[in-house]
């Protein structure tokens, strides 16, 4: 295998009758972030524990930095042997310890010469340097997760592993936290291996985003392609489009509601799905083309209202720039060459 940070082929994992890890093959290059996401039960951290050396493959390979580390077979790696960064959503600080002796006694018990400075510069770089003496009771939620990631870039891992390291703070935390976990990553050039649940954290912090369902890969991309182009239903789905909306394409047009637009390219006839974003959606005075709808509720949110309206088949989240009373009817332009239509099988 060659020099990847990581290097995925055929993962499996099942625990009895549970298959956890379908059958996932990925590559992460040296220095990029990749963000898996995928809803509760899908496979994110049973895969990261794999790549971790906390559980064994029961098929396919892993390889970190070129050297194989778990073949199902013979060839295991310990943890400690795949020198990794790990940070998890419950922090995993020892109680018992300061914020410096958190990231710095790791450090001694690998023998990582001028261990202190080495400890205080990771926690200078988390913002954290004059809290060092504190014990992480006396740290707030988000400094103790700065104190884990610290502790993770010490080491100068080649990989970092993330499992949804901000799912325990507050919204505005959360984003604080993103940001620094985006600078120091990619200021310390280490390639990251990142899990989530939320689709706007993958796509701020991915260089590529991979959607797991069912422990199968479905789509890996760059954050854009991902967004403007998923793979399946799912994954437009798992990513905030909106839809299922039922559509059906005829010979020479796709008819939604009232809405009728030329045939999808490479579109057969036949029953399908469409899903959309908002922001596809332009509202207008009614007429020929356009897509009618009728807005169940509507409230202000911050410099313009925000409503639900049905559409035909199902309902969409818009901003608007005016209020428009529940009951109301309204009309659309569609940009029908960004929808996502899908063949309904
Ligand atoms: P995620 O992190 O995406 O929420 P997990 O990897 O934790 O998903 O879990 C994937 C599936 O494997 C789930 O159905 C979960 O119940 C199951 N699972 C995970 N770990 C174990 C385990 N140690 N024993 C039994 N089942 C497990
Ligand atoms: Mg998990």
């Amino acid at each position: 295998m060659s020099a990847r940070a990581l290097e995925i082929r055929n993962a499996r994992k099942s625990y009895g009758q549970t298959r956890a890890v379908a059958d996932v093959s990925l590559d992460l290059a040296p220095g990029r972030i990749l963000c898996l996401l995928g809803p509760s039960g899908s496979g994110k951290t049973s895969l990261l524990r794999l790549v971790a050396g906390l559980e064994r493959l029961d098929g396919g390979e892993i390889a970190v930095s070129g050297a194989l580390v778990d073949d199902a077979g013979p060839r295991f790696a310990t943890p400690e042997q795949r020198a990794l960064g790990m940070v998890f959503q419950d922090y995993a600080l020892w109680p018992h310890l300061t914020a410096a002796d958190n990231v710095g006694l790791p450090l001694r018990e690998r023998r990582v010469p001028n261990w202190r400075a080495a400890g205080a510069a990771a926690l200078a770089a988390v913002g954290l340097d004059r809290l060092g003496a504190r014990y992480p009771h006396e740290l707030s939620g988000g400094q103790q997760q700065r104190v884990s990631l610290a502790r993770a870039l010490a080491a100068q891992p080649r990989l970092l592993l993330f499992d949804e390291p901000l799912s325990n703070l507050d919204a505005k935390l959360r984003d604080e936290l993103r940001d620094m976990i985006a600078a120091t990553v990619r200021d310390a050039g280490i390639a990251a291996l990142y899990i989530t649940h939320d689709q706007s954290e993958a796509f701020f912090l991915g260089d590529q985003v991979g959607v797991l369902h069912n422990g199968n890969l479905l789509q890996i991309d760059a954050p854009d392609r991902v967004y403007d182009h998923p793979a399946t239903p799912f994954v437009a789905h798992f990513t905030g489009a909106a839809g299922p909306f039922p559509v059906e394409v005829t010979d020479d047009a796709l008819v939604w509601g009232s809405a009728r637009a030329p045939r999808p390219v490479g579109q057969a006839p036949g029953k399908a799905q469409l899903f959309l974003r908002p922001q596809w959606l332009t509202p207008m005075d009614e007429g020929p083309g356009t897509l009618a709808g009728r807005v169940r509720v509507c409230g202000y949110a911050g410099g313009g209202w925000q409503a639900l309206v049905d559409l035909p088949g199902g309902t969409i989240h818009l901003r608007l720039d005016r209020r428009i009373a529940a009951g109301e009817r309204v009309a659309f332009h569609v940009d029908w060459a960004r929808c996502l239509v899908f063949r309904e099988d």
